[in-house]
C-alpha cells in the first residue's frame, strides 16, 4: 500500500513535469503508460487530477463513504443517465466536473454506469435525479439545468481540458 502511494506521486511528479507541453500528444501518454506499466487512463486521471489541483487546489475529488453510501440508495443503483437499473460496473458521477467548479457533495452526484459515466466526460448531462437533487440544492440544480440544456447533444470521447 505504502508503495502504491509513492508509485503514485513519482507518476504523478512526472506526469506534472510535461502535462502543459504534451498534454495533447497521444503519443507522449501511450509512452508515459508503458514506462509506468499502468493503463492510459491512469495517465489521463493523472493529468485530470493535477489540472483540478493547479485551479483550486487541493479539493477534495473523491465522495466520503457516507456520501457514496447516501448517492447510492437515494438513486436506487439505478443509471440517471440511461435508467440501467444495477449496472455490473457502475461510478459516482460529478454531474459538473471538478474541473469546471463542481464539488463533492450529494447535491452534485449521480449513480451511473461506467459507460455513461465515460461517454459524459466532462460534459453536463441532465440527470434523471434532477427533482431529487432541486430539493437538496436548488440553486445548483437550476445550474444543472441550464448547462445541460446547451450540452446535451454533444458527445467527445476521450477529451482532455486545456
Ligand atoms: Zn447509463
Amino acid at each position: 500500500m505504502k508503495r502504491d502511494k509513492e508509485e503514485t506521486a513519482r507518476r504523478r511528479q512526472w506526469v506534472k513535469r510535461f502535462m502543459h507541453s504534451f498534454a495533447d500528444s497521444r503519443h507522449w501518454r501511450n509512452n508515459t503508460a508503458d514506462i509506468f506499466s499502468c493503463s492510459h487512463s491512469t495517465i489521463y486521471s493523472d493529468i485530470y487530477i493535477l489540472q483540478v489541483q493547479e485551479k483550486y487546489g487541493n479539493i477534495r475529488l473523491y465522495p466520503t463513504l457516507a456520501q457514496r453510501i447516501y448517492t447510492k440508495t437515494r438513486d436506487k443503483l439505478t443509471c440517471q443517465y440511461c435508467g440501467i437499473i444495477n449496472p455490473k460496473n457502475w461510478a459516482l458521477d460529478h454531474i459538473i466536473c471538478c474541473l469546471r467548479g463542481g464539488v463533492t457533495e450529494p447535491y452534485n452526484m449521480a449513480f451511473s454506469c461506467t459507460s455513461c459515466n465515460n461517454k459524459k466526460g466532462d460534459f453536463i448531462w441532465l440527470p434523471k435525479n434532477i427533482q431529487q437533487l432541486a430539493l437538496e440544492n436548488k440553486e445548483w440544480a437550476e445550474k444543472i439545468e441550464y448547462l445541460s440544456r446547451r450540452e446535451s447533444t454533444k458527445y467527445i470521447f476521450p477529451r482532455i481540458i486545456k
